[in-house]
């Protein structure tokens, strides 16, 4: 079996089973672009309480941009760089309204040219948003398949995308997006991957380029 299908199947038996998607209404759609704007740079709990405190002052795009900059700033304020992600919430927003008649738009390159709307947002737009398959790639998902071997290391993001979505059937997407997030942040972590304390807690090993050359740098 090659690696690839040693890999997808690893993934469905341990985290097949958590994946249920279904395409969201406008409304959460765009919650989730906002929300996803806010967890850049930024982790995953501060993000959750971030977007809760704004989303309870303001929800919809025109009550966000009822916000002055200052308030919008003042709400944001824990969520890294909060004066940045105010001026791309505002400029996304606006534009949503003015050139989406205030829904999020479902085509890959439309949502790229939102301000502050690069690969992965639009991604995890698509695919937890409105359902479409797309592999979103962070930095899980970008280290993970380099160091196994399924994708050149020198690889930029987009090349990554590509190569994952050629070697991955397009019904497992969701599953190979989910599953190497899930196994970069427990299993191959970015400093210290399991494989280096004990070659058995990892089930790629054996094929691994990254453990084999000893090298996982990434
Ligand atoms: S063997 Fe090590 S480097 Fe390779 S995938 Fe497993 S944990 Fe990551």
């Amino acid at each position: 079996m090659g690696k690839e299908k040693v890999v997808l199947k690893f993934l469905e038996k341990k985290y097949g089973k958590d994946i249920k998607i279904s395409k969201k209404q406008n409304q959460k759609i765009y919650e989730l672009l906002i929300e996803t704007i806010l967890s850049q740079r930024n982790r995953d709990e501060s993000t959750e309480k971030v977007a809760k405190k704004l989303f309870s002052n303001a929800r919809t795009p025109k009550q966000i941009m009822k916000l002055s900059r200052e308030r919008l700033q003042t709400l944001i304020r824990t969520s890294g760089p909060y004066k940045q992600k105010a001026k791309k919430i505002r400029r996304t927003t606006r534009a949503i309204i003015e050139k989406y008649n205030g829904k999020v738009p479902s085509i890959r390159e439309e949502l790229m040219s939102l301000y502050g709307v690069g690969p992965k947002t639009a991604d995890i737009v698509l695919m937890y948003g409105f359902n479409i398959p797309s592999i979103a790639v962070d930095t899980h998902c970008n280290r993970v398949p380099k160091r196994i071997g399924l994708v050149d290391r020198k690889a930029n993001v987009e090349e990554v995308k590509h190569r994952l979505e050629e070697i991955f059937p397009k019904n497992k997407w969701y599953l190979i997006n989910l599953g190497f997030v899930t196994f970069g942040k427990n299993i191959c972590k970015p400093t210290s991957p399991v494989c280096k304390k004990d070659k058995k807690s990892c089930p790629f090993s054996d094929f691994c380029r990254a453990f084999k050359q000893k090298d996982f740098k990434v």
